[in-house]
């Protein structure tokens, strides 16, 4: 069955529907809301059967930990056994927020919802359609990104539908997300702090914050043997269907080389994607540029992102090139993503022309 679609906004909020989506929940059904992040795949976080639902619902494997969502800082406290003093300190500042933690579970947390981990990842999200639903469900809602496992993830209501439509109870559509990529998460299980995926707050930020704190070894070297300690960032995900390649180099000796390839692969019969930006679009030659935003703006890109992959599955291109985009706050965050999606090829036109 298709699921309800209900429509709101965070300033105007249909507590009758959130009443019944909280109901879902709490009967263990499945219910995606928006977050500031992406759109979230809701269960009741307390109910291992949910949490079942939710990784048959999107063929993500079952190791693959769940982030806990709550809506009330002294939630916390029931769903882990210690908050360390760093922890703490960082939930005030930047809670409600696009901050996912990592701390020791308590007894009460199903290990189906920590993918069989002693630890489980929790997150107090400022959207307010999010708040009101994971209250109306009982406090505690475990929610993954909200796409099919593999795709990127949605940063609209209809990108969920596309991917879940029929498997779910009901979409609350809070309309387009704010930031675009999913939460910064930072673990708190070992001395010193440890960020497992880079996100809106970034790795300097945080040092501000807490002064030391350290980049997971797994993500500085994704090729190499070391395995990134979050289970799910060792999976290619945000795969377009097309084959993805970074260009990376100068701008100039960038733009040349991608109308260079876009020439010898229309030679080939093959149909072309370039990702640009407003600064550059205009100097390609040919192919479907789409445009991801403006590098005097870096929100834009990491809002744009997800969007313009799954818009790149539709025109059926069998090549994408995408500039890189080293932005200086959120350029971590979007060029993890934009390498997973990629499977890491990147095309070094300055080694080329050396
Ligand atoms: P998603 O829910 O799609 O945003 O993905 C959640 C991410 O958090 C995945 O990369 C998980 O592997 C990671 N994660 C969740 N719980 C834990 C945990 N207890 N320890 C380490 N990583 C976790
Ligand atoms: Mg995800």
């Amino acid at each position: 069955m298709a699921a309800e679609v209900i429509q709101m906004t965070e300033d105007v909020i249909n507590k009758e529907a959130i009443a019944r989506a909280g109901k879902i929940l709490k009967d263990g059904g499945l219910v995606a809301f928006p977050t500031e992040t992406v759109y979230g795949l809701g269960g009741n976080a307390m109910d291992p059967t949910a949490s079942m639902k939710i990784y048959a619902a999107k063929g993500r494997p079952s190791d693959n930990p769940l982030i806990v969502h709550i809506a009330e800082m002294k939630s916390l406290e029931k769903i882990v056994t210690n908050i360390p003093e760093k922890a703490r300190i960082l939930a005030e500042k930047y809670w409600p927020g696009p901050l996912t933690m990592i701390l020791q579970k308590a007894e009460i947390v199903p290990m189906e919802t920590t993918g069989g981990l002693n630890t489980v990842a929790v997150r107090f999200p400022s959207d307010k359609i999010a708040q009101e639903l994971i209250r109306a469900a009982g406090g505690y809602v475990a929610a993954p990104s909200a796409n099919t496992s593999g795709r990127p993830s949605p940063t609209t209501a209809e990108h969920v539908r596309e991917d879940l439509g029929t498997v779910i109870d009901m979409i609350l559509d809070g309309g387009p997300v704010g930031i675009g990529l999913e939460s910064t998460i930072v673990d708190f299980t070992e001395e010193i702090p440890i960020v497992l995926r880079p996100g809106y707050i970034s790795l300097e930020m945080l040092r501000e914050t807490l002064g030391e704190v350290k980049m997971d070894k797994g993500l500085i070297a994704p090729d190499s043997k070391v395995r990134p300690k979050a289970p799910g960032m060792k999976y290619r995900h945000y795969a377009p269907k097309a084959d993805l390649a970074i260009v990376k180099g100068p701008m100039e000796k960038v733009i040349a080389a991608i109308n260079h390839f876009l020439k010898e692969d229309e030679k080939s019969g093959k149909k072309v994607g370039i990702i640009a930006t407003e600064e550059t679009k205009k100097y390609y030659s040919g192919g479907i540029v789409k445009c991801i935003g403006s590098r005097e703006e870096e929100e834009t890109i990491a809002h744009n992102l997800y969007e313009v992959l799954r818009e790149f599955d539709q025109c059926e291109v069998n090549v994408i090139y995408s500039e890189e985009f080293y932005t200086p706050r959120m350029g971590q965050a979007i060029m993890n993503r934009l390498l997973k999606a990629a499977g890491h090829k990147i095309i070094n036109v300055q080694e080329e022309a050396e």
